[in-house]
């Protein structure tokens, strides 16, 4: 548990130097510590030693922990794939949702998100490099997806995610032009709100810095290896 401290500030230091190398301010990305596995205690380590937003992947493994962890405000980011059946739970209980790829699933969190709640955060994630066993809408797709989600009154519309293959590093440019090119092309797109690439994990979040990610999403490398599900 000493470690995931640690491991945290290494992350925290990895994250900076990529900023400086690519001469950006360090506040410009933000770590989502990926605790997809880990126990309750894990994620209250890497609390304690500061961490507040927490990505999980699977919705039922999620509702057992976020419970029990609500008194400290911890922010919430669902990055795994989301079945429609779960959108009820999804959006009481999470502030992010990165996996979005279908509008479907866009009215039934819009329709969930309780008024006691700010709007659901979303982001669109994008099957960049076009693989066939991955999620993620095509880039075809985004315009009209893009307008009718913008009609959702309960969703803020926030950016993109990626999950590319490994090693395709030339994803991350690909989807730093995307968003420009979204954001020229619908013009009811606000770039202060549509503001988030969340891109790079443990092996390749220099890569993604560089490029212009601006949320990391960390698992490995402060946890450690995931035991299996
Ligand atoms: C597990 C996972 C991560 C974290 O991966 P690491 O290699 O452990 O850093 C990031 N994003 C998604 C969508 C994941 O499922």
């Amino acid at each position: 548990m000493q470690d995931i401290s640690q491991h945290l500030q290494q992350v925290l230091r990895r994250m900076a130097l990529a900023c400086d190398r690519a001469g950006r301010p360090a506040h410009t990305v933000k770590l989502l510590a990926v605790s997809k596995t880990q126990s309750v205690d894990a994620i209250m380590t890497a609390y304690q030693a500061g961490q507040r937003d927490f990505g999980e992947n699977y919705v039922q493994e999620a509702l057992t922990k976020i419970p029990a962890l609500a008194h400290l405000g911890i922010t919430w980011h669902l990055i795994g794939h989301l079945q429609s059946n779960k959108a009820s739970e999804v959006a009481r209980y999470f502030a992010w949702v990165h996996s979005v790829d279908r509008l479907k699933i866009a009215q039934r969190l819009s329709a969930y998100r309780p008024d006691t709640l700010p709007p659901l955060n979303i982001c669109l994630q994008v099957n960049i490099d076009a693989q066939e066993s991955k999620s993620g809408c095509t880039i075809a797709e985004l315009p009209a997806l893009i307008h009718a989600i913008l009609a959702l009154p309960r969703v803020s519309l926030r950016g993109l995610m990626i999950i590319p293959q490994a090693g395709n590093e030339q994803a991350f440019t690909d989807l730093v032009n995307l968003r420009q090119h979204l954001l020229m092309t619908i013009p009811t797109l606000d770039a202060d709100t549509f503001d988030t690439l969340s891109m790079g994990m443990s092996a390749d979040m220099d890569a993604a810095i560089a490029a212009g990610s601006t949320m990391v999403r960390v698992g490995t490398a402060i946890f450690g290896h995931r035991l299996t599900r």
